[in-house]
């Protein structure tokens, strides 16, 4: 699909084939600019296609509820307008104790403020949604109807053939190595298969971000470090089992759901770094199995078919760096999601889109201001599992 040649300038590059550049390339093409987007491996390779498909508002401050309102209305629309599957199945927060009750309690009113319809609901309620939920610890659940999840293969996939068709240039198997610079102003990149000449480029490689800062001779401290979480998926089960996203902090900060084939995928809060080795560990095994029937008991008969891992880009507050780098002409930056960057792409996408476009944009794009952790302003920390 993505096209072979390098082409020999293009007026944006983004530096990264992820859901996170790709949805960028997406928009820009379709607002008429000419967009590159340069992957070292294949379009998605990165953590996107290592990810647990989830997608929600339930969030814990204004900023990320407003932006992943949008997001939701993006996936709705592009879902449908391309024919990938968005299944609004909801999220399903598991409360064990009156704290949780109280915090989720404040969330939901933030939530609610901006028109995201989550409600405190009985255990009896949440077992309606979920039959085989364990409910006996459980006193109440946080349940959002709207949120839901999407394959990440499918959805990229969806994201990258519309972008072409707008003219946006994928390349894969090409890797970015070193940045042309004259006088403060970017004038090309190097790469492994030659030079393209450009004045704008977006950094949007997530787990990698520090070392393409690095190359471009940033020094603002931008602190993006990778780390090891794995997943697991079972054996199919019937259909419709498992239909909202389940969350527990109580049980290892868990999430999990049931994908379009029927098997259980999700994962827990064990995480390992910073690294960038990727081999799945024994130890998760164990975790996960540990937990996820505790959550649901019915899954001890399950059998697990494969376990793999991924990165999440951390950075200090759990949110990601989101802006133009102003010491380096037109530099901009969309990395560190800190583990929820497939749900906000769309919505980020839009938000950097309208930075390099009109220098301004309606979404509060200031909350992931690059330049906060210098200043030491760190944000709350973004509602985060897994
Ligand atoms: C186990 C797991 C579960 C997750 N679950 C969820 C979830 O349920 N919901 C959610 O929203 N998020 C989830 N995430 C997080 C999500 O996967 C990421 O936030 C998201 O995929 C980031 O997308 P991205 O495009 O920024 O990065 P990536 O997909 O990592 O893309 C970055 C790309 O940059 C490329 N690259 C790096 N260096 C160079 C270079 N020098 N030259 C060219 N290309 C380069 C890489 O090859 C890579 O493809 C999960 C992550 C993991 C690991």
């Amino acid at each position: 699909m993505p096209s072979k040649e390098l082409p020999e300038r293009s007026e944006i590059v983004i530096i990264g084939g992820g859901i996170v550049g790709v949805t960028l390339a997406h928009e820009l093409a379709k607002r008429g600019e000419e967009v590159t987007v340069i992957e070292k491996r294949f379009i998605g390779s990165g953590s996107t296609f290592r990810c647990g498909t989830g997608i929600r508002q339930q969030f814990n401050d204004e900023a990320n509820v407003q932006v992943m309102k949008r997001s939701v209305e993006l996936w709705k629309r592009y879902s449908e307008e391309y024919g990938f599957s968005f299944e609004q199945t909801g999220y399903l927060f598991l409360l064990y104790d009156d704290d949780e009750v109280e915090e989720f309690k404040r969330n939901i009113a933030i939530q609610n403020r901006f028109g995201v319809p989550t409600r405190l609901i009985t255990p009896e309620e949440a077992r309606e949604i979920v039959p085989l939920l364990d409910i006996s610890e459980v006193i109440a659940a946080s349940w959002n109807p709207t949120d839901g999840k999407a394959d990440p293969f499918y959805a990229t996939a969806a994201f990258a053939l519309n972008a072409e068709r707008f003219g946006a240039k994928l390349v894969e198997y090409t890797e970015v190595k070193d940045f042309i610079i004259e006088n403060g102003e970017i004038k090309g990149l190097k790469t492994s298969r030659g030079v393209i000449n450009t004045g704008i480029v977006v950094n949007a490689t997530n787990a990698w971000a520090k070392l393409i800062n690095a190359m471009a001779g940033i020094k603002t401290h931008i602190p993006i470090e990778p780390y090891k979480h794995q997943a697991v998926i079972t054996q199919p089960i019937r259909k419709g089992a498992i239909k909202p996203m389940v969350i527990s902090f109580k049980y290892g900060h868990a999430y999990l759901t049931q994908t379009a084939h029927g098997g259980i995928v999700g994962g827990v809060g064990y995480e390992l770094g910073p690294t960038y080795d990727l081999n799945p560990t024994y130890e998760f095994m164990r975790e996960v199995s540990y937990y996820f029937t505790k959550i649901v008991p019915a899954l001890r008969e399950l059998l697990i078919l494969r376990t793999w891992a991924g990165y999440y880009a951390k950075t200090p507050d759990s949110n990601p760096a989101i802006g133009r780098i102003k010491e380096l002409g037109d530099y901009y930056i969309a990395a560190g999601f800190s583990g929820h960057g497939f749900m906000m792409a769309p919505a980020v996408a839009e938000m950097v889109a309208d930075l390099i476009t009109k220098d301004r944009t309606d979404l509060p794009v200031d909350w992931y201001d690059p330049y906060r952790f210098e200043r030491g302003e760190l944000r709350g920390e973004a509602l985060q599992m897994g």
